[in-house]
C-alpha cells in the first residue's frame, strides 16, 4: 500500500512550469501509488466548477488520466479553492474529501486537514472563512457572473498578501493546542495538512502517545510531496 500527498500548489495560469511539473507527476510517478490525496490549494484561485479557463482544464485532464489508469484521486478543498464542488468530482474522476477527514494508508489511520482550520490565533482570517463556508455566500458568490466572480477573487488575494505581510508569524500557524484538541477527537496519532507553506514534521505526545504531525510545502517554493509506503511517510522532492 501506497500514496502521495500534496497540497498548496496554488495552480495559476501566470505560472504554468508548477502546472507542467505536477502534470508530469501525474502522468509517472502519481500512477505506482494506490492513491494521490491532495489536501487544498490545488489552484491558487477557483472561481468555481464552470470556470473554461484553459490551463486549470489541463490539469483537470490530467488527474482524469491518473484516475482512469486506477490511482484513487482525493481532493479536499483549501481556502482558495473552496468552491470545488460535485462537477469538479465529475469531470476529474477525483473523490471529494471533508475536512478533516480521517484515512487509513499502510495499515495505519490518519487524520488529514488543509489546515487553515488549526489557525485559531488568526481571528481576523477565521472570521473570513466562516464567512466563505456559509453555504448561501458560497451559492451567491457562484451566480455571479465570471468576470465579477475572478475580480472578487483578485481583491481577497490582494488582502490575503497584505494580512500576511503583517500578522505575526505565530499568529499565522497553527495553534498548537488545536492541534493536540484535533489528534484526540480523531483519536489517532499521524496528521497531514498544507496551508501554513512551512513543511516540517512535529513530534509531539498526545495523552502518553507520541503523535507526528507532518506538514506539506508550497509548490511555488520548493515542490514537495509527502510519499507513504510500507517503509513509512515521509518528504520528498517531487520526483517529476
Ligand atoms: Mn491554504
Amino acid at each position: 500500500m501506497s500514496a502521495w500527498f500534496a497540497s498548496d500548489l496554488h495552480l495559476d495560469p501566470s505560472a504554468p512550469g508548477i502546472a507542467a511539473r505536477f502534470v508530469r507527476f501525474l502522468a509517472g510517478p502519481a500512477r505506482d501509488a494506490e492513491a494521490l490525496y491532495l489536501l487544498g490549494d490545488l489552484f491558487e484561485a477557483w472561481l468555481g466548477d464552470d470556470d473554461p479557463e484553459p490551463a486549470h482544464r489541463e490539469v483537470m485532464a490530467a488527474i482524469a488520466a491518473v484516475a482512469a489508469a486506477g490511482t484513487l484521486v482525493y481532493v479536499m478543498r483549501g481556502n482558495r479553492d473552496f468552491l470545488i464542488g460535485e462537477r469538479f468530482c465529475a469531470d476529474t474522476g477525483a473523490l471529494l474529501l471533508e475536512d478533516p477527514a480521517i484515512v487509513t494508508v499502510a495499515g495505519t489511520r490518519a487524520i488529514l486537514t488543509h489546515g487553515d482550520g488549526l489557525c485559531v490565533d488568526d481571528g481576523a482570517y477565521q472570521r473570513l472563512r466562516a464567512l466563505v463556508r456559509d453555504a448561501r455566500v458560497r451559492a451567491g458568490f457562484a451566480r455571479l457572473p465570471l468576470p465579477q466572480r475572478r475580480r472578487l477573487a483578485t481583491e481577497a488575494r490582494a488582502g490575503s498578501r497584505e494580512h500576511l505581510a503583517t500578522a505575526s508569524q505565530y499568529i499565522t500557524d497553527v495553534n498548537p493546542a488545536a492541534v493536540e484538541a484535533l489528534f484526540r477527537a480523531a483519536g489517532v496519532t499521524t496528521m497531514i495538512h498544507g496551508h501554513t507553506h512551512r513543511p516540517a514534521v512535529h513530534e509531539s505526545v498526545v495523552d502518553g502517545r507520541p503523535a507526528s504531525r507532518f506538514v506539506l510545502g508550497d509548490w511555488h517554493a520548493t515542490a514537495q510531496v509527502l510519499r507513504w509506503d510500507d517503509g513509512g511517510l515521509r518528504h520528498l522532492p517531487c520526483p517529476a
